[in-house]
């Protein structure tokens, strides 16, 4: 079995480019030259410079100890969290403005439901000039002030979307309409393994670098580069992608998702897009999407913003499909105690989403001698309001 999308754009029957005709070019300039680009020796090469420099990679690969023993087996913890912005999304952002600029592209647009993918994108328009257009739902806005602030200060210009419920996919369809509009000047960057093929081919290849460097830095560790287990959070999918990416195809690795249970699976709020969801066709992409009987998308909900979509990417609902990933859902109960027990075992305060993956802990049992390591996706700073509400701090 290959985990990899195939030359049509496929993971499985996942996948595919479902995308107006208007926007045909737009897509398929990117799909005949994303591979070509980024694998020339220069793309690398300023890649892997600002990955270092700028973002501050490697991250490191920190073996839990205190967290270890609690739950009796060997947990390593991937420091996403410590890249420049907080989380992982900016390994990709970094990926797309230098593909971009190798396009010859201007002007930079995105869509932001919690605001943190306009900040990453936001941040290496600043980094490297360009003009940036974020769209972002008129009630996520209201919703979260501070990264809206943050994209000000980044020189972003943030639009907002006013139709429909004002969130995320109104978003997706003006930053949609905007690029119909500038074919040739503009490039969209999209912030998950979602979208039309290719970009989640390419989103995933950008993130890869977090099980790069996982491999290398088990061999330091435990003299093996490979885990028995790795061990993701998944909204659209994008830090599992890249924590996933070199252990698709070998077996001997087992593939953990974590999706957000919300109140609980049968609650009608929650956002276990797997389990709940039915094959259909949202933002370009055939996945599994949470959807009405007569297949209206329905409104997702997770006390983490970020896991907050009511899509997976295509190559998550290929490996639920196939049986390749093991999915767990985790209520927001759970994940909300899970960061609270992680900030006080080993003094690292987690992003909620990284919470749902650090609460499975309670109810799947591993051997004692099983190397998991989890993709520390972001840190908590964000989230500091939530905690403080939820734990009466
Ligand atoms: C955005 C975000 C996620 C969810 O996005 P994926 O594409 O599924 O990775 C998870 N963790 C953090 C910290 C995030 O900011």
């Amino acid at each position: 079995m290959n985990y990899n999308v195939d030359a049509k754009g496929y993971y499985g029957e996942f996948g595919g480019a479902y995308i107006p005709e208007m926007l045909y070019p737009n897509v398929e300039e990117l799909r005949t030259k994303y591979i070509e680009i980024t694998s020339s020796s220069k793309f690398k090469e300023e890649f892997d410079a600002l990955l270092k420099s700028y973002v501050g990679r490697p991250t490191p690969l920190y073996y839990a100890k205190r967290f270890s023993e609690k739950y009796n087996t060997k947990i390593y913890l991937k420091r996403e969290d410590l890249c420049h912005t907080g989380a992982h999304k900016v390994n990709n952002t970094i990926g797309q403005i230098l593909l971009a600029q190798h396009l010859g592209k201007k002007r930079i647009i995105a869509e932001t439901g919690a605001g943190q993918h306009g900040v990453a994108t936001a941040t290496v328009c600043a980094l490297m000039g360009l003009e940036c257009i974020v769209y972002m739902g008129e009630i996520d806005i209201k919703r979260q002030a501070p990264n809206v602030a943050r994209m000000k200060m980044l020189g972003a210009t943030v639009i907002p979307a006013t139709s429909g419920s004002m969130t995320l996919k109104d978003a997706t369809n003006e930053a949609i309409r905007d690029w119909i509009n500038n074919p040739t000047d503009t490039h969209y960057i999209i912030g998950s393994v979602v979208g039309p093929h290719p970009y989640p081919d390419m989103v995933a290849r950008f993130q890869s670098i977090i099980s790069e460097e996982i491999k290398q830095q088990l061999i330091e560790e435990e003299g093996r580069e490979n885990p028995d287990f790795v061990v993701a959070c998944v909204g659209g999918g994008s830090n599992a992608a890249g924590a996933y990416y070199h252990f698709l195809n070998n077996p001997d690795v087992g593939i953990i998702a974590v999706e957000a249970a919300g109140k609980g699976i049968d609650s009608g709020k929650s956002a276990a897009t797997s389990v709940l969801g039915k094959m259909g066709i949202i933002h370009g992409s055939k996945t599994l999407l949470m959807q009405t009987p007569d297949g209206q998308i329905t409104e997702p909900y997770s006390i983490s913003a970020g896991l907050d979509y009511p899509g997976v990417g295509p190559l998550h609902a290929h490996l639920f499909k196939t049986g390749r990933g093991e999915f767990i859902s985790i209520t927001d109960e759970a994940a909300m105690r899970a960061g609270l027990e992680l900030s006080k075992l080993e003094g690292i305060i987690p992003a909620i989403e990284t919470s749902h993956a650090l609460a499975i802990f309670e109810n799947r049992k591993f051997d004692k001698d099983d190397v998991v390591v989890i993709n520390l996706s972001g840190r908590g700073d964000k989230d500091l309001n939530t905690y403080i509400e939820y734990f009466e701090l």
